[in-house]
């Protein structure tokens, strides 16, 4: 019988880390993300522009940490401010938190061991 172990990623995450998918070879897929201010939308309010919505650029990415893979993909998309740090639960967030999951389910690169 062959028994296949998966060895399961630090305990601790890289800073800036968000979120990981474990690939099915034993890599991780990992999320961050940045937010910006993004130029404001202006509001009509009766018969004058009153007021400027804020809005805040988010930007996520995914990266596959299996050497000789390295594939990424990134999504940017505006939300209104304040958004609540909750990247996740944007538009982008959801977008490449599914390409996370679907590439950690068939990649095959393996992490470069550390010392
Ligand atoms: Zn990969």
């Amino acid at each position: 019988m062959t028994t296949t172990t998966v060895t399961a990623p630090a305990a601790v995450w890289p800073e800036g880390v968000i979120a990981r998918y474990l690939t099915v070879a034993g890599a991780t897929v990992d999320l961050t993300y940045t937010d910006e201010e993004a130029p404001g939308i202006p509001v009509h309010q009766g018969k004058a522009w009153a007021a400027t919505k804020l809005m805040v650029t988010i930007t996520v990415t995914a990266r596959c940490t299996g050497e000789g893979c390295r594939a990424e993909t990134t999504e940017r998309g505006d939300t209104e401010a304040p958004w609540g740090g909750r990247p996740l639960e944007t538009g982008p967030g959801i977008t490449v938190t599914r390409w996370a999951q679907s590439h950690a389910e068939r990649c095959r690169a393996i992490p470069r061991p550390t010392a």
